[in-house]
C-alpha cells in the first residue's frame, strides 16, 4: 500500500486522517516505514534525509544504537512497574546537576504535561491567579497556553481553540518577545500574576533568538515584580547545550520544564525548580500532579543513554553549529529571505529581514514557503512541513548530508 491508500483510509478513522494537526499535508502526507540516522524510508519506497527531527527529541539521530540497546536492555527487564525504580534516581541527579534552575524535578510523560503542572505548581505556590506568556509561544496543547494576542494585539487572553473557556482564557496574558518593556509594563499594570512562562529560545516559530540582554531582563523584571519565572526548555534543553538555555545564557528561572531530548525520543517531560517550590509538589505539599506512566523506565533508560552520550561527546554542540552555518551560508546570496540559525536549529524565513517576535514572523510569506517545501520533499529532503516549525540537524547528519541539504536549498531557492 501507498501513502495515499494510509491516508484515504485514516481519514475516516483518525480526524483530519493524522495523530497531530501538524502532520497533515496536502494532498497527503508521506508514511514512514523506517528510519535510521539521518534518513526516513517511506512506504512509497522514498529516502529522505530528515530535518525535521520528531520535532525535536532526535538530537542523536534515528535509531541510534547506543539508546537501542539501553532500551533493550530494559524491555528484557519489564518497562512499567508502578513503583519507584533506581534509573528515577538516576536521571533526576543527572538533570538536576546540568541545570542551574532545578534543585529537584519530577518526571512526567510529555512536555504538554511539564508545562500544565508548572502552571499549577506556579500559581498553588504564590497565590496568584494570572500566568504571562509571549504571543506566539508554544508550550503544549492545554487549556491555559493555547491563547495568543488577538488581530487587535490585545493582551487579554483570546482562546485559541475552541473549547477553551473564555474565563480561563482572561487568566493568560500575553506580551510581545524580545520585548522587557511590554513586560515591565503589563506586570505594572496586573498585580495577580503567578508566573511568566517563556520558551528562551522561540522553537516553534523559528526558532525566533533572543536578543542580547532580553533573558537577563526578563530575570530581573519577573524578580522585581515577585512573579516566578518559567522557563521551557522542552526544546533548548540539551539542544542550545548541556544544561539549556539557563546555563547558555547565564539566567536562572525558578521552574524548568523539560521534555523532548530528556527522552531520547521516547515519550517524557520533566518539571524541576527551586528546592522551596518543588516542595509543594504532592505528596510532598498540596499542589496535585501524578500519572500511571510517569518515570516510565523505557523513557528513562533512552534519556538516560541519550544524556550519558551527550556529556562523553561535548563537541557535538560546536560541530552542529558549524554544519547549519553552512547550510546559511549556501543561501546566503538569495534575496528571498533570511536564513536564522543557533547551534543546530535553523530555519530559512521568506522575510526579508529575521523575524524579531510572532508579530514579524507572521509576515512571512507563507505562499512562497510551501513552494520550496514542496520541491525540498521532492529533493528528498524531508523540513518541518510549516514556516513556522523549526528545521533540527542530528549528529547523525554527515557533511554529506549537509552538503546535499545545502545544494537542495539553493536550488530550491532560486
Ligand atoms: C513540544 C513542546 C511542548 C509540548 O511537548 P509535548 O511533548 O509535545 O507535549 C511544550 N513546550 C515546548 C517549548 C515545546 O517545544
Amino acid at each position: 500500500m501507498k501513502s495515499s491508500d494510509y491516508f484515504a483510509r485514516a481519514r475516516t478513522l483518525i480526524p483530519g486522517g493524522v495523530s497531530s494537526p501538524v502532520r497533515a499535508i496536502a494532498p497527503y502526507p508521506f508514511y514512514t516505514r523506517r528510519a535510521s540516522g539521518s534518513r526516513l524510508f517511506t512506504v512509497d519506497d522514498h529516502e529522505l534525509i530528515d530535518c525535521c527531527m520528531g520535532y525535536g527529541p532526535l538530537l542523536l539521530g534515528h535509531a541510534h544504537p547506543q539508546i537501542e540497546a539501553a532500551i533493550r536492555r530494559q524491555v528484557g527487564d519489564g518497562w512499567l512497574y508502578g513503583t519507584p525504580t533506581p534509573l528515577e534516581v538516576r536521571f533526576a541527579e543527572m538533570l538536576c546537576r546540568d541545570h542551574p534552575g532545578m534543585d529537584m524535578v519530577r518526571f512526567v510523560s510529555s512536555g504538554s504535561e511539564a508545562t500544565m503542572a508548572a502552571i499549577r505548581l506556579a500559581r498553588g505556590f504564590s497565590g496568584k491567579k494570572d500566568i504571562v506568556k509571549v504571543e506566539g509561544g508554544f508550550h503544549g496543547a492545554h487549556d491555559s497556553v493555547l491563547v495568543k494576542a488577538g488581530s487587535g494585539a490585545t493582551t487579554l487572553g483570546i482562546p485559541d481553540s475552541a473549547g477553551v473557556l473564555p474565563d480561563v482564557a482572561s487568566h493568560t496574558l500575553q506580551v510581545p518577545y524580545n520585548d522587557p518593556d511590554a513586560l515591565e509594563d503589563l506586570l505594572s499594570r496586573h498585580k495577580d500574576v503567578a508566573a511568566f512562562i517563556i520558551e528562551p529560545v522561540m522553537g516553534n516559530i523559528g526558532p525566533i533568538l533572543p536578543q542580547d540582554g532580553y533573558l537577563r531582563d526578563v530575570r530581573e523584571i519577573t524578580r522585581a515584580n515577585d512573579v516566578l519565572l518559567i522557563f521551557d526548555e522542552v526544546i533548548c534543553g540539551y539542544r542550545v547545550g548541556i544544561g539549556g538555555a539557563q546555563k547558555r545564557w547565564g539566567v536562572v528561572p525558578d521552574i524548568t520544564t523539560l521534555g523532548k531530548i530528556i527522552g531520547g525520543g521516547l515519550p517524557i517531560g520533566a518539571f524541576g525548580g527551586r528546592r522551596e517550590i518543588m516542595a509543594m509538589v504532592a505528596p510532598a505539599g498540596p499542589v496535585y500532579n501524578a500519572g500511571t506512566f510517569s518515570g516510565n523506565p523505557l523513557s528513562l533508560a533512552a534519556g538516560i543513554a541519550t544524556v550519558e552520550w551527550i556529556h562523553d561527546h561535548p563537541a557535538l554542540y560546536r560541530d552542529l553549529g558549524e554544519k547549519t552555518r553552512a547550510i546559511g551560508e549556501a543561501v546566503s546570496d538569495t534575496a528571498r529571505g533570511s536564513f536564522v540559525c543557533l547551534g543546530s536549529m535553523f530555519k530559512f524565513f521568506f522575510r526579508n529581514a529575521e523575524p524579531r517576535n510572532y508579530r514579524e514572523a507572521k509576515e512571512c510569506d507563507t505562499g512562497a514557503f510551501k513552494q520550496f517545501w514542496e520541491k525540498m520533499l521532492a529533493s528528498g529532503i524531508f523540513l518541518p512541513p510549516s514556516q513556522f516549525e523549526t528545521n533540527f540537524l542530528s549528529v547523525a547528519h554527515t557533511d554529506g548530508d549537509v552538503e546535499t541539504i545545502s545544494t537542495a536549498y539553493r536550488q530550491c531557492l532560486s
